[in-house]
């Protein structure tokens, strides 16, 4: 049985360079949960930011989401 990933992407406020890992659902909620804000720490400058579930991933988002409604 294949796995679905979901792409996370972000991008650091302070240095700018971009982030993107693939996860499955599993490991999502297992590092992130149901939450609408996730905490990336930026590899290049160290810097711990928040940003939104729903612009990391989309795709992650909608579907949490339409697991709570049902
Ligand atoms: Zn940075």
């Amino acid at each position: 049985m294949s796995q679905k990933r979901y792409q996370i992407k972000t991008a650091c406020p302070q240095c700018g360079c971009s982030f993107a890992t693939h996860l499955s659902a599993e490991e999502l909620k297992k590092r992130y949960g149901d939450v609408p804000n996730v905490e990336m720490e930026c590899g290049e400058c160290m810097v711990h930011y928040t940003t939104s579930m729903e612009k990391a991933c989309p795709e992650w988002d909608k579907e949490c989401k339409m697991k709570e409604n049902t």
